[in-house]
């Protein structure tokens, strides 16, 4: 399966961590967050950009950019996206994947093919709530991925939506204390919903998150947008 890519983001500077970037957002999603604000891109309604037009794209930035996040939806759900990876590598980008951890064999395979530089990986929820947030039966599939990125050398990030809703101040505390069962030593950012259009159309929280009740971890704990 060819990677089904809806839009360029044609520069960044706050995606890839100290690197300048575009983004690729890959169409479709196995999950279904409720509070996931790119509901099109996610029901892949959005028309498929031909690959000549990216390649031209990715041809005319090589030297200028230096990396690229293939970001979505969900991108690990294209069985190409490692030779597409390699491509990039190809023309000297570095590559970072934004997943939420559902395919840990590709990203396994990835890293060791040495076809990913960092990989940010949504951590959505305790494995109580993991299926009323994601609408997905797979959390043993996140730990597996979120336990390859926590023994591996590879560049990562770790990322938590707040919303409400879905998670309490104890849910993000257990949340942490499973971090750090693992002996995770990366950075974890919990990051406020931002109110927009989403796929569950959910609306505003109706409460504020209590950062007070949050406790301090052993691992970097980082906030965005609270
Ligand atoms: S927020 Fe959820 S539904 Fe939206 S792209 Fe991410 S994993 Fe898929």
């Amino acid at each position: 399966m060819k990677p089904s890519i809806a839009s360029i983001t044609p520069f960044t500077f706050q995606d890839y961590p100290e690197h300048t970037a575009c983004i690729l957002w890959f169409s479709g999603c196995n999950m279904a967050c409720g509070y996931c604000h790119n509901p099109e891109l996610v029901r892949g309604v959005l028309k498929k950009l031909p690959m000549e037009k990216i390649e031209k794209f990715l041809q005319s930035r090589m030297g200028l950019l230096e990396g690229v996040v293939l970001s979505g939806g969900e991108c690990t759900l294209y069985r190409a996206l490692p030779d597409f990876a390699a491509y990039l590598k190809k023309m000297g980008y570095k590559v970072k994947v934004d997943t939420n951890g559902s395919n840990p064999e590709m990203i396994a395979n990835m890293i060791d093919q040495g076809l990913i530089d960092f990989v940010a990986l949504d951590f959505k929820a305790t494995p109580e709530k993991f299926l009323q947030v994601t609408n997905f039966e797979g959390y043993d599939k996140f730990y597996r991925t979120l336990s390859l990125l926590a023994s591996s050398n590879i560049q990562h990030e770790i990322r938590t939506t707040i919303h409400t809703r879905f998670l309490n101040e104890d849910d993000v505390n257990r949340m942490i204390g499973l971090l750090e069962k693992i002996n995770y030593k990366g950075t974890c950012y919990l990051q406020k919903f931002r109110d927009c259009e989403t796929l569950g159309n959910i609306g505003a929280q109706t409460r504020k998150f209590d950062l007070s009740a949050i406790r301090s971890p052993s691992f970097n704990l980082e906030l965005r947008g609270f």
